[in-house]
C-alpha cells in the first residue's frame, strides 16, 4: 500500500479500472466463463471459479489494506478458514486458541477426529501451555484477535516470533477489527482472514471471507486450492462487499466514538457485574490492545447480574437493539454467546472458554449514540425487577 492512507485505499478501490468506457465504479462481472482469443489463446481471465474480474478487485483491495501480497476471496468466512486446512497434512499438527470462534471450533475439532491433522487447544495466554503446544512442532498456529465473545487478546508479535522459532506459520482471524484497526502482516503473521460478512461488508447482506498471505508463493499455494476445491466467492458477493468496503473506514470511526460511550455506561450501571471491552482501562490487556490495534473495535460483552431471567428480559425488551447473530453491520445486535455463536461448543468447552449463561454480547451499531444509550437503560432497568 505504500504511502497511501488507509481511507484513500479503501475508496478509490477499483476506481478508474474500467479501460472500455470509463465507468468510475468497477463493473459486476457476472459471466461464468470468458471467450478465448483464438486456440489455445487464453486472457486473464477464463472461467469465474478461477478467476473473476469483480473478485479480483475486491482482493487486490483487501490485500492492500492488509499490505499483504495476494488476496483470496472466499465463498463464507468458514471457507476461508477451510482453505487454511488445506496447509495440514494427517501427520501435522495445528495449534488453535481454547476460545476461538464457536464455528471455527467445530471445524477444527472435527476435522482432527477424522485424522485429517492434528490438533491441540491451548489458552495462548498462559505461557507454559503455549510452550508446550510449540514443543509439538505445529505446521500452523491460529490467532484470534480479541476472542469471540470475551474480548480477549494475544499478542500477535510475540506468538509470530515464538512459532516461527519452531518453523510454524502463523494465520490470525482480524474479523473483529478489519485491518482499519488491526494489521496483523505487519506484525508478523504469514496469514490474514476475515469473515466479511462483518465490518468489512458491514451492512448484513453479504456472506463471505477473504485471505491474505504475506508472501506470494503462499497465496498462489492458497488460492489453487481454493479453486480446486471451489469455495472462491460469488461475483455477486465480492462486488456488494468491495461497496461496502469503501465505508468501512469512516464507518469505523463512528462504530468507534458509539462503542466508548457504551462500554462507559455499561460500566456504571448496577446491572451489570462485568464488560468486557479493550477500551476500558480495567481491562487485563488495556496496554496490549493500545500497542498492536489502532483503536479497540465495536465487540463488546457483559455478564448481567440476575442470571438467565434477566438476559430473557433484556431481549424481550430492546427495542433498538436486534436480538441476533453476526456483527459489525452499521444496526446495533445483542446476542447470547451461549445459545447462540458457541452453540456448536459443549457446554464445558464453553465455561472453561469463560461463557456462562448470563453472558451476553453487543455489536455496537452506528445509530445515534444517544438512542443507543437510552434504549440500553430502559431495558437493563426492566432486566432488574
Ligand atoms: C463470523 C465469523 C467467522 C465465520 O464467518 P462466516 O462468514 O459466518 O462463515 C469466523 N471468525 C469470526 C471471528 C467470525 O466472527
Amino acid at each position: 500500500m505504500s504511502e497511501k492512507k488507509i481511507a484513500t485505499t479503501a475508496v478509490r478501490a477499483g476506481i478508474n479500472s474500467d479501460q472500455h468506457h470509463g465507468a468510475v465504479v468497477p463493473a459486476l462481472h457476472l459471466s461464468s466463463t470468458y471467450a478465448l482469443k483464438g486456440f489455445n489463446e487464453k486472457r486473464q481471465f477464463d472461467y469465474s471459479r478461477t478467476g473473476n474480474p469483480t473478485r479480483a478487485t475486491f482482493a487486490q483491495a483487501i490485500a492492500d489494506l492488509e499490505q499483504g501480497a495476494l488476496g483470496i476471496v472466499t465463498s463464507t468466512g468458514m471457507s476461508a478458514v477451510h482453505l487454511i486446512c488445506q496447509l495440514l497434512s494427517t501427520e501435522d499438527t495445528i495449534v488453535i486458541p481454547h476460545d476461538c470462534y464457536g464455528g471455527s471450533f467445530r471445524l477444527f475439532t472435527h476435522l482432527a477426529k477424522r485424522g485429517q491433522f492434528n490438533l491441540v487447544v491451548v489458552d495462548q495466554n498462559d505461557q507454559q501451555a503455549l510452550s508446550q503446544a510449540l514443543a509439538t512442532k505445529p505446521k500452523l498456529v491460529l490467532v484470534e484477535t480479541p476472542s469471540n465473545p470475551l474480548l480477549r487478546l494475544v499478542d500477535i508479535a510475540a506468538i509470530a516470533k515464538q512459532a516461527h522459532q519452531v518453523g510454524a506459520l502463523v494465520a490470525v482471524d482480524n474479523t473483529f477489527l478489519s485491518p482499519v484497526l488491526q494489521q496483523p502482516l505487519l506484525l508478523g503473521a504469514d496469514i490474514v482472514f476475515h469473515s466479511t460478512t462483518k465490518y468489512i461488508n458491514g451492512h448484513s447482506d453479504v456472506v463471505g471471507g477473504v485471505l491474505v498471505t504475506k508472501e506470494q508463493s503462499l497465496g498462489e499455494e492458497l488460492a489453487w486450492w481454493a479453486n480446486c476445491i471451489g469455495i472462491t466467492g460469488s461475483a455477486f458477493d465480492s462486488y456488494l462487499a468491495l461497496r461496502g468496503l469503501k465505508t468501512l473506514p469512516i464507518r469505523m470511526k463512528q462504530h468507534q466514538i458509539n462503542a466508548d460511550a457504551v462500554a462507559k455506561f455499561l460500566q456504571q450501571h448496577s446491572a451489570i457485574a462485568q464488560v468486557y471491552f479493550p477500551g476500558l482501562e480495567d481491562h487485563p490487556q488495556h496496554t496490549l490492545a493500545k500497542k498492536q490495534q489502532y483503536n479497540f473495535g465495536a465487540m463488546m460483552s457483559f455478564e448481567i447480574k440476575g442470571g438467565v431471567e434477566a438476559v430473557k428480559v433484556l431481549f424481550d425488551r430492546v427495542k433498538l437493539f436486534t436480538l441476533a447473530q453476526s456483527l459489525g453491520g452499521v444496526e446495533s445486535l445483542i446476542s447470547h454467546p451461549s445459545t447462540m455463536t458457541h452453540a456448536g461448543m459443549e457446554i464445558e468447552a464453553q465455561l472453561e472458554a469463560g461463557i456462562t449463561q448470563s453472558l451476553v454480547r453487543l455489536s455496537v451499531g452506528i445509530e445515534d449514540v444517544e438512542d443507543i444509550l437510552a434504549d440500553l437503560s430502559q431495558a437493563l432497568e426492566a432486566s432488574q425487577q
